[in-house]
C-alpha cells in the first residue's frame, strides 16, 4: 500500500465516462444465483440514486453455481427488458478492476443483517484502499431481508415452488 505524507492512502481516480453517456453508474456485483426479488428491490431503489445500474455476475472458475452464468444473465435480462438504465454483464477477476474498466462511479451492495454488515464493511474498505472507489450500501427492506439465493436453491433442490421469491 502506498501512503503519502499525511498517512492517507493514495488513490487512483476512476476514468471519466465522458463519451459513454457521462452519467453516474452504479456497479452491482454479485453471484445472483438466482436473481431474487430482494436483489431487484435494491436495483430499483438504486435507480433513484444514479443514471445507470450495471448488474455484474462475478465468474469464479473454481466455483460453479446452480444456474449457469448465461442462465442468470438471461433471467436478469428478462426482468429489465423495458428498463434501458439497467444492464447485465459478467466479469472475471477483481471487482475493482472491472469497475475501473467500465468507469463505474461507485459499487452498489446491500445489507440484510449484522453478518452482511461486517462482510460488506470489510469489502468496502478493501475496495476503497485498492482504487479509491466508494460503495453505496442500501439496507434491505424488512420484507426481503430473509430472502437469499442460497435458500431459493435449497427450496428448488426439494422441488418447492420458488416463484414468490423471484421477480
Ligand atoms: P455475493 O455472492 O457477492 O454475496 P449475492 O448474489 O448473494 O452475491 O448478493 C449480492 C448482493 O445482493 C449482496 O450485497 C447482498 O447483500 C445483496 N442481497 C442478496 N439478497 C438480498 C435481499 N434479499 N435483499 C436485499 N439485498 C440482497
Amino acid at each position: 500500500m502506498i501512503k503519502n505524507d499525511n498517512n492517507q492512502q493514495e488513490t487512483t481516480p476512476l476514468p471519466s465516462r465522458e463519451g459513454q453517456g457521462g452519467g453516474s453508474v452504479l456497479l452491482f456485483p454479485g453471484s445472483f444465483d438466482p436473481f431474487t426479488i430482494g436483489h431487484k428491490d435494491i436495483v430499483d431503489r438504486a435507480l433513484a440514486l444514479a443514471d445507470e445500474v450495471v448488474i455484474a455476475i462475478g465468474i469464479h472458475p473454481d466455483k460453479h453455481g446452480l444456474f449457469s452464468v448465461e442462465e442468470r444473465m438471461e433471467q436478469i435480462h428478462r426482468v429489465y427488458a423495458d428498463e434501458p438504465r439497467v444492464s447485465v454483464t459478467s466479469y472475471e477477476g477483481l471487482t475493482t478492476d472491472f469497475a475501473r474498466q467500465i468507469g463505474a462511479t461507485a459499487l452498489l451492495r446491500s445489507v440484510r443483517s449484522m453478518k452482511d454488515f461486517e462482510y460488506e464493511r470489510d469489502m468496502a474498505d478493501i475496495n476503497h484502499q485498492l482504487t479509491g472507489i466508494e460503495t453505496v450500501l442500501l439496507f434491505a427492506r424488512p420484507q426481503y431481508a430473509a430472502i437469499s439465493s442460497s435458500t431459493v436453491r435449497e427450496l428448488l433442490h426439494y422441488g418447492k415452488d420458488v416463484s414468490p421469491f423471484l421477480p
